[in-house]
């Protein structure tokens, strides 16, 4: 039985792990963390295509994994709904997708608390490196180790996340915390707002413990601001003893007078009811927005899938749904060649390489009008095109709401 080692235990690892397992090969997930994944995340963008694979590999899907959503709607900043449309999408969160797909693979083939320093390879087999000094020989690495994936690295170092000029702030909102104007503004719907050179967006998604009944519900939103590299985003990402984080500050360590500064300006661009979530938020995240493009997926008997390999900015909702086509286009490649790798894994790079440089093009085009971008002229944006166009409505099929509605 052919073994592939699969470095990243998220959600694209698993849904590798799940596909290749249904196909005979024998499969372990080699994961850097050492505690449970599930704790984390927050709301995610689901699509008809996701839910298809899910379903291929039996994982429990039911209406309580998301909320569905009625309609998109642009509201001004006085509160007036501007424009909307009847849209039915469907949203969840992470620990509800990660969950049932954990479930799928024993805990025999999930090491956890691994992590990979180096890949080696020749003609027959591949072997994955770990920092205790583990060495581990298959027939096929499947990189799913993420945005600052090692094995992508090693073989592409010239390949890094880049800075589109602009930050998400983040928060999460429980329904019974929201006044009636706000919950009637929010629920069954996705709202946008566009503030000059701002975006953004609020969306139901489950509660407490999953919990998508009316009530126990939460709202979700993610505003997009310019920062420049050199002076707002330093700023942003240095917490209060001075030190610099990067482009990911853990939340606890964002200085006090930041979160003020967005509950402040929130007031004064956003409609009342918007600027309340903002102002509900008990601890907002801050996301630096980047994006990616390898020139290769696949070096021998090593295949880079999901966000190790391309970065779509978050405008198009598919980081999941990536991870799971790539998963499986590499699984019916491996099928269709016999599980001859080499072969397969050159079919796959040449499929799946420009379904993602298509996503993070969509991806810049929303996102154009957000960049600072100094000295360019600003880019006109028209918010119904915006919407319209949001997600990646060419490239994944929405969810079919009426396999995923609970009976009324
Ligand atoms: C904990 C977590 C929460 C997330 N929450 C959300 C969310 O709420 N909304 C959303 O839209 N997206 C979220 N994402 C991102 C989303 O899951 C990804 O876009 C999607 O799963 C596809 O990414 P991936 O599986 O390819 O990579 P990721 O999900 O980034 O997973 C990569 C995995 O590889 C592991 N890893 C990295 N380097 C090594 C190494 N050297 N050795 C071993 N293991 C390694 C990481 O620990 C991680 O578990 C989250 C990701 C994680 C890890």
């Amino acid at each position: 039985m052919p073994h592939a080692l699969i470095i990243g235990g998220s959600l694209g690892g698993l849904i590798s792990a799940a596909l290749l397992r249904q196909s005979g090969w024998r499969v372990t997930i080699f994961e850097r963390s050492a505690g449970d994944l599930a704790g984390r995340g927050a709301g995610l963008g689901i699509s008809e295509d996701l839910l298809d694979v899910l379903r291929r590999v039996d994982a429990h899907i039911d209406p309580s994994t998301g909320v569905v959503i009625d309609r998109y709607a642009w509201v001004d900043a006085a509160g007036t709904t501007k424009w909307d449309i009847e849209r039915p999408s469907f949203a969840s969160v992470w620990p509800r997708i990660y969950q049932p797909l954990r479930a799928l693979v024993p805990d025999e083939s999930y090491r956890a608390g691994m992590n990979l320093e180096r890949v080696r390879q020749d003609a027959d087999s591949v072997t994955a490196i770990f920092s205790d000094g583990t060495q581990v020989k298959g027939d096929l690495l499947v990189a799913a180790d993420g945005n600052a994936s090692t094995v992508r690295r090693q073989f592409l170092p010239e390949v890094e996340p880049r800075y589109a000029g602009y930050v998400a702030w983040r928060g999460i909102v429980e329904e019974r915390d929201m006044s009636r104007a706000a919950q009637a503004m929010i629920f069954g719907r996705i709202v946008y707002s566009f503030p000059d050179g701002e975006l953004m967006l609020t969306m139901p998604s489950p509660g407490v413990g999953e919990d998508t009944r009316p009530g126990f519900r939460r709202c979700y939103f993610i505003w997009y601001r310019p920062a420049p590299a050199e002076t707002k985003l330093r700023e942003l990402f240095t917490d209060a003893t001075g030190r610099h984080h990067g482009q990911a500050i853990p939340p606890p360590l964002i200085r006090l007078q930041f979160i003020e500064e967005i509950r402040q300006s929130a007031h004064a661009i956003f409609a009342p009811a918007l600027a309340e979530i903002v102002n509900l938020a008990a601890q907002p995240l801050l996301q630096a927005i980047t994006d990616m493009e390898s020139p290769r997926l696949t070096f021998g008997r090593i295949a880079l899938v999901g966000d190790s390999a391309f970065i779509a900015r978050p405008h198009v909702a598919a980081g999941v749904t990536k991870a799971a086509l790539d998963a499986q286009c590499l699984a019916d490649s491996l099928a269709a060649a016999n599980n001859n790798v080499v072969a397969a894994l050159e079919a796959y790079h040449t499929k799946q390489h420009d379904f993602g440089s298509k996503l993070v093009a969509h991806s810049r085009y929303l996102g154009a009008g957000l960049e600072n971008n100094p000295g360019a002229p600003p880019v006109a944006r028209d918010p119904i095109r915006i919407i319209l166009d949001y997600g990646a409505p060419h490239l994944l099929r929405p969810v079919d709401v009426t396999r995923v509605r609970p009976p009324a």
